[in-house]
């Protein structure tokens, strides 16, 4: 990459920043945390690796993001590319006009915490710097490729064809990157059939072939799937049902419960952090132990599950803030899958420290490897790639009405 690129993911109260150039080395980062509060503040990395804390009481997201590219102006970034949770029906990175702005405010009913909140972040980065091309990189968006069989629910056909209840899958970029720099690694060079375990407060897997992707583990919305911090990953549809008649709860109440209150923290009544419960467990906690032995169950059942979308299985990637550091959460997870061939060697299992890419197999079966995912270098990819595509047809549209005066 010859330029650089600012990769904006606006929360609702939130903005992580990051000026990606060609070099991972040089990457500036950030997080402004607690808008719209007096604790409002920017923490980061700054040039040369330097720590940035800046205190910037009572700031909206447009106040931050005006204060962040008044930082970087000076490092010219060429685009800006945002990171959106659901693209609906769009398939790929776009270039961000009026209709791609309705099609993400369209898309709100399917994310209604992250669409807006990406909205505001770019709204005002629209306001602030019209002359910059901006881009959309959807998490939704590398899941297009699924086959019906695997994103249509076994529910009336209307659902589908009059409101798009169907499913989506997310961590797009993660997996996208993961995927395409692990089967580097491992030589193949997006050829065969991967798995990624995209483990972090929110978790989810996928199934590769050929580099794209043919099945994943959420749906609808991001709460499908696996155990994960908060969220409850796969339960049975009833409970709605059951949890309205026998407790008199309403559907926002539930909704909390399944996205807020579950997942690791509802198992073990302690923590969402899976630092937190492997220390409580090695201390003897056992609702601690039970957390960590149905999210590594699940997870098996769910790669075993998406098993049935590879004509064969060349291999494993981990990545995410657990699966990228935890050898007892890869070691757990594969006892699961002896039937699968999958032999860890357990010296390199546990000698991966955290942010290296690895190997972690012993030779024979499917490999597995350890990837550290890039989800910003990737936004910053799409975003380039749109961006000179959208150059190219510019000058060539050009070029084609010369020749026709
Ligand atoms: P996010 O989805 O918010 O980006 P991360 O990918 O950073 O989250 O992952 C956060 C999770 O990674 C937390 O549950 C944290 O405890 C876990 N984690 C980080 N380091 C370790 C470690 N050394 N061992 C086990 N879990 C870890």
């Amino acid at each position: 990459m010859s330029t650089s690129v600012l990769v904006i993911n606006c929360g609702s109260s939130s903005i992580k920043y990051a000026l990606v150039s060609e070099r991972r080395e040089d990457r500036i980062f950030g997080l402004a945390e607690n808008l719209g509060s007096a604790e409002a503040r920017i923490k980061g990395i700054t040039t040369g690796g330097a720590e940035l804390e800046l205190s910037i009481p009572n700031a909206d997201h447009e106040k931050a993001l005006e204060i962040i590219l008044e930082r970087l102006s000076h490092h010219n970034p060429q685009a800006i590319g945002h990171r959106v949770v659901h693209g609906g029906t769009l398939t790929k990175a776009e270039l961000l006009t009026p209709e791609i702005i309705e099609r993400i405010r369209e898309a709100t009913p399917l994310a209604p915490l992250h669409n807006p909140a990406h909205l505001v972040g770019i709204d005002a980065t629209m306001r602030l710097f019209p002359q910059l091309p901006q881009v959309a990189v959807f998490d939704t968006a590398f899941h297009q490729t699924m086959p019906s069989h695997a994103y249509r629910y076994a529910l009336p056909k209307f659902l589908y064809t009059m409101h798009n209840v169907r499913r989506y899958g997310f961590h797009g970029t993660s997996h996208a990157y993961v995927s395409e720099r692990g089967s580097e690694l491992a030589g193949s060079f997006k050829q065969g059939g991967w798995l990624t375990a995209h483990l972090g407060n929110g978790s989810s897997t996928c199934a590769i072939w050929n580099g794209q992707s043919v099945d994943t583990s959420m749906g609808l919305t991001p709460l499908e799937g696996v155990v994960m911090g908060t969220r409850s990953g796969d339960v049975d549809p009833s409970i709605h049902s059951f949890l309205a008649s026998n407790l008199g709860w309403d559907i926002y109440k539930i909704d909390k419960m399944l996205n807020s209150q579950s997942g690791l923290l509802g198992l073990s009544d302690l923590s969402n952090d899976m630092r937190t419960l492997i220390e409580a467990s090695d201390q003897g906690n056992e609702d601690a132990a039970l957390a960590i032995e149905v999210f590594c169950y699940r997870l098996a059942k769910s790669l075993a599950a998406l098993s049935c979308g590879l004509p064969r299985i060349d291999g494993l990637f981990f990545t995410g803030g657990i699966g990228e550091n935890s050898a007892l959460i890869r070691e757990k997870t594969l006892a699961y899958l002896p039937h699968f061939g999958f032999n860890l060697s357990k010296d390199k299992n546990d000698s991966l420290k955290r942010g290296t890419e690895g190997r972690i197999d012993a030779g024979a079966g499917p490999q597995i490897w350890v990837v550290p995912t890039d989800e910003e270098g990737r936004i910053a990819k799409e975003t380039q790639h749109v961006v000179e595509h959208e150059a190219a047809s510019a000058k060539k549209s050009e070029a084609e009405e010369e020749a026709v005066a």
